[in-house]
């Protein structure tokens, strides 16, 4: 039994050869759910592909990682001094001890705790971008040049929000300008979220800075045809309108059947609201007035004859109830159906490379 996520290995790999292409001198990104796939196997497809330097969200991802990809490893969560204890029970190296790692760095004073460390750790300096995430802003700049001598600055560090319309280049420009003006050693940007004609743009504009892109999502996920999740089917079950079934003894709303299926909370199949309702506060809201949480009528992800079905019922941890009326032809125990998760929040029990 399992949910499984299926690959089309030579249309997905077609896929993963043209972006990296689009975005040359990437940095790999396997973070989170490790897009679906899961970071063991993107750390190798990375490798396969040539990049020299993969970056993951967290320390506790390195792990996860640094077997299957020989090269540098870049945490892109930044530093801080209260982490140190953690990382070591972690397994990860003291700052300046891993010759793979590179941290990221975004205050002054871990900055210096690292710079006044033993050994010079790598390091890349996050600058505050309009994400208004981590990153230090433009004042700090004379600051950091002084500190750089404890460390090896490997580059610096930009993170910018997502848009399509090519709206990065005056931000970017901005900060080259200031790093310039406060003389930094600019010779690499890392950059996160700019369309392969911005990336082109900048670095035709600037051919002394080593311009590199971070890329996961655009990488691993841009063609969903090369990928899809399907759910085994476990059981069938014949029932009449009115039958109770379940923990909480619920009726059954009408004549047909009760599909037990592969996949429940535990792989992150949750409740949803109609996807109509896009922004999350309104999605929260429909999701419980309209009582489809306490009825568990709601839009199930799991597709039979071609269309969603209803939740019989909450999913449960391993495996989720759908209701199938009887105008439907049950599929057989064993099927596998199509399921419309996301890859960010899913985990699955396999992946098949067909
Ligand atoms: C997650 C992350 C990325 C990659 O994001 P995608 O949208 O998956 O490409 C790049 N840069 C930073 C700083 C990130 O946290």
């Amino acid at each position: 039994m399992a949910l499984t996520l299926h690959v089309d290995t030579e249309r997905w790999r077609t896929q993963l050869a043209a972006a990296a292409a689009s975005y040359p001198r990437v940095v790999t990104v396997v973070k989170g759910s490790g897009y679906g796939f899961g970071h063991a196997l993107l750390a190798a497809e990375a490798a396969r592909l040539g990049a020299d330097t993969l970056a993951v969200g967290t320390y506790d991802e390195l792990a996860l990682v640094s077997d299957a990809f020989p090269g540098d490893l870049l945490v892109l969560v930044p530093f801080r001094t209260f982490d140190v204890a953690r990382n070591a029970a972690l397994g990860v190296a003291p700052p300046g001890e891993d010759p793979r790692l590179i941290h990221t760095v975004s205050r002054l004073a871990d900055l210096q705790t690292l710079a006044d460390g033993p050994g010079k750790p790598r390091i890349v300096v996050e600058l505050f971008t309009s994400m208004r995430r981590h990153g230090f802003p433009p004042e700090d700049l004379p600051m950091i040049t002084k500190q750089l001598d404890g460390v090896r600055c490997e580059g610096w560090a930009l993170h910018l929000p997502l848009t399509t319309t090519g709206a990065h280049g005056a931000e970017v420009e901005a900060w080259i300008r200031l790093l310039e003006e406060a003389g930094a050693p600019l010779d690499r940007l890392f950059v996160s979220h700019l369309t392969p004609a911005e990336l082109a743009a900048l670095s035709s504009g600037h051919p002394t800075i080593d311009i590199r892109p971070r890329i996961g999502t655009k990488l691993w996920l841009s063609d969903r045809e090369a990928y899809q999740a399907r759910a085994h089917v476990l059981d069938v079950h014949s029932v009449r309108r009115g039958d109770r079934f379940g923990y909480r003894q619920r009726r059954v709303p009408g004549d047909g059947y009760l599909l037990v299926v592969s996949g429940g909370t535990a792989h992150g199949v949750a409740l949803e609201a109609p996807s109509h309702v896009t922004d999350l506060r309104t999605r929260a809201k429909v999701l419980a007035a309209s009582g489809l949480e306490a009825t568990g009528r709601a839009l199930s992800p799991f597709t039979v004859a071609g269309q969603r079905r209803w939740f019989a019922e909450p999913p449960h941890m391993q495996v989720s109830v759908v209701f199938l009326p009887a105008s439907v032809a049950p599929p057989e125990v064993g099927t596998e159906l199509r399921v419309n998760v996301g890859m960010g929040l899913t985990r699955f029990d396999q992946v098949v490379f067909d």
